[in-house]
């Protein structure tokens, strides 16, 4: 685990709290979908007391099934939380959680640590951080990187932002749910990195799109294919862990095109904002707001592959 950020956390951490029920740790879990359920479901398993809300009640009863507490709102939630853990899809939804009047920073009590693992703008990030800060809770932004398997083997990677001591406090629940978790700079900074994650991540599966239908075109086995590009510097975890659903075409999420297409609108602003260019990048983004428009919001990210089939006259539907 790399840490540059690295603290050891003193007794007065949340990670060494006690006021939950039984004695442990009350972690409010809000956004159990498709990350958050399994996230919530291994911090009950660490032992945490996890209270869950989230807006369709059957999340919530299933994180019951498994050990936690269910919450009526987010108010509910929050209250007696030590730490608090949102996992929602974009900047409207933590900012609604944060600064509602149901929310956090009215119900949350200070010292309380929230860690946001959704995947949000980094200038949303900050402004919710510096609104936080001055009503004592401690803001960490933690978004992941893994997908859903990942999520379900507790193997996230996590760039986390953030003060040194918040981060040293999120620490203990974030290796729970990750086994790469580096803090990479203050507030912010974990939602920038997130992005360049979700840059490289399109472009690559675009790549890995063009490369197969490139193969089939020439009657190549597309299995052996990838097992042999997988072994050589085209080899990538996008190839590895979407290389066979491609080749079936299942695209059941996984990644919506939805939540790829929002991330991509973080990184094309982002850049402009630094002045960098992205042409590629740009370019891909393009491609994910294409199938969006399309009507493909809802499948996974490896379904760019659907309309690199369109553009080459081989679709299937
Ligand atoms: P999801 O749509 O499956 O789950 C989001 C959950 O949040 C839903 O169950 C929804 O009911 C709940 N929710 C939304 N607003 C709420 C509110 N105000 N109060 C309570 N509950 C609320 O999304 P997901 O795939 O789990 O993604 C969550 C975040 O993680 C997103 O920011 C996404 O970009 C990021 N992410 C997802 C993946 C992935 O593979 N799915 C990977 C890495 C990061």
């Amino acid at each position: 685990m790399t840490t540059p950020g690295k603290t050891t956390p003193d007794k007065s951490t949340p990670g060494e709290t006690t006021s939950g029920k039984n004695g442990r740790t009350t972690v409010a879990f809000i956004g159990l979908g498709i990350m958050g359920g399994p996230m919530a479901a291994h911090l009950v398993r660490a032992g945490h007391d996890v209270v869950g809300h989230n807006l369709s009640r059957l999340a919530v009863d299933v994180l019951v099934e498994r050990g936690g507490r269910a919450a009526v709102d987010t108010a509910d939630a929050v209250r007696e939380a030590d730490v608090v853990i949102t996992m929602v899809p974009d900047s409207p939804d933590v900012e609604g959680l944060v600064l509602g009047e149901d929310g956090i920073l009215a119900h949350a009590k200070p010292g309380t640590l929230h860690i946001d693992c959704s995947t949000i703008r980094p200038d949303v990030t900050r402004r919710i951080a510096d609104a936080e800060r001055e009503r004592g809770i401690r803001p960490v932004d933690a978004p992941v990187s893994g997908g859903e398997p990942a999520a379900v083997d507790g193997t996230l990677s996590i760039m986390v932002g953030g003060e040194p001591d918040d981060v040293a406090a999120a620490r203990p629940f974030l290796d729970v749910v990750g086994k790469t978790v580096v803090h990479v700079g203050p507030s912010g900074a974990g939602q920038t990195v997130k992005a360049a994650n979700q840059l490289i991540v399109a472009g690559n599966i675009q790549l890995v799109a063009e490369a197969l239908v490139f193969l089939e075109a020439h009657g190549v086995d597309t299995e052996s294919a990838l097992a042999v590009l997988g072994g050589g510097l085209a080899g990538s975890t996008v190839l590895e862990r979407k290389g066979a659903t491609m080749r079936a075409r299942t695209f059941a999420p996984g990644f919506r095109i939805d939540l790829h297409h929002k991330d991509l609108g973080i990184v094309t602003a982002s850049a402009r904002e630094a002045g960098v260019a992205i042409p590629l990048g740009a370019h891909v983004a393009q491609l994910v707001g294409s199938l969006r428009a399309q009507g493909h919001g809802g499948l996974d990210h490896s379904a760019l592959l659907l309309q690199v089939e369109e553009l080459s006259g081989r679709g299937r539907s």
